[in-house]
């Protein structure tokens, strides 16, 4: 960090940023592709087959927010928006639900991916509502019961009414194989927890700053992942991957907006 004023010859610093910058740059990409390894992607209009290998850990977001104004990253506003979880929880305030916007509940759950090609993967299914809510149901049949007796089946139907978009269907119950039990003792539970830790609301707030002041740094052409990278490193802030995470594949696909309307 470049530090004007005075500056003590301890403190004076020559190192050479540009490798830095590369090094951050290469740890973003590697991210990116551990998170597309690590996260459920469902297939629209075919079925997605998981077997429920931990509880659901639920949180609360504000997604598709889309902030007005110049400084705003018009590219992301025009399609999904940004993800931000909610501070208001536990009796604490939150800025966006201040300012109006609702958050919705969302559930991590560590799920066992059918992949008859590649094999079966251990991955965190990012769920919407309606999909716990199928799973919920199934629990309270007499033929289903608890979801790690039996494959869960998620079936996106682009043709339904928005509201029936995930169709949720038990498989029949089939014990979980030793491969399964193996995968499922893969998932780190505690991650989860973590995952679903309630931000303070200084924590929202400085995503807020951080997406709308993204253009007003008005980095040069291509050097915007710099600016980013400047930004989350600013002292006392954390890192855009604790609060603002990158929006999972499922709401990527999900262009529908009733679970906006949803949340209770
Ligand atoms: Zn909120």
């Amino acid at each position: 960090m470049i530090k004007t004023g005075e500056v003590s010859w301890t403190e004076l610093d020559f190192t050479n940023k540009k490798a830095e910058r590369e090094a951050k740059q290469k740890e973003r990409e590697a991210r990116k592709a551990a998170n597309k390894e690590k996260y459920v992607k469902l297939k629209k209009d075919q079925e997605n087959r998981f077997r429920m290998a931990t509880n659901a850990h639920e949180y609360l977001v504000h997604s598709k927010w889309k902030p007005t104004g110049d400084n705003i990253d018009a590219s992301k506003v025009q399609t999904w928006g940004y993800s931000i979880k909610c501070s208001g929880v536990g009796g604490q305030t939150c800025p966006l639900c201040v300012s109006g916007h609702k958050p919705n509940r969302q559930w991590y759950i560590g799920v066992i991916e059918r992949d008859k090609v590649n094999g079966d993967k251990a991955k965190i299914l990012d769920a919407k509502r309606s999909i716990v809510e199928g799973i919920k149901t199934l629990t309270k049949m007499e033929d289903w019961g608890h979801p790690s007796m039996y494959d869960i089946s998620i079936f996106p139907d682009s043709s339904a009414d928005p509201k029936n978009y995930y169709k949720v269907t038990g498989c029949i119950p089939k014990p979980m194989t030793g491969d399964d039990i193996e995968l499922k003792n893969s998932i780190d539970t505690e991650e989860l927890v973590r995952m679903t830790a309630v931000p303070t609301p200084e924590d929202v707030q400085s995503s807020i700053d951080r997406i709308v002041s993204f253009a007003s740094i008005k980095p040069a052409p291509g050097a915007a992942t710099t600016a980013a990278t400047t930004r989350s490193t600013t002292p006392g802030a954390k890192t855009a991957s604790d609060v603002v995470f990158p929006p999972t594949d499922a709401s990527d696909e999900d262009s529908f907006t009733f679970q906006d309307a949803d949340a209770s």
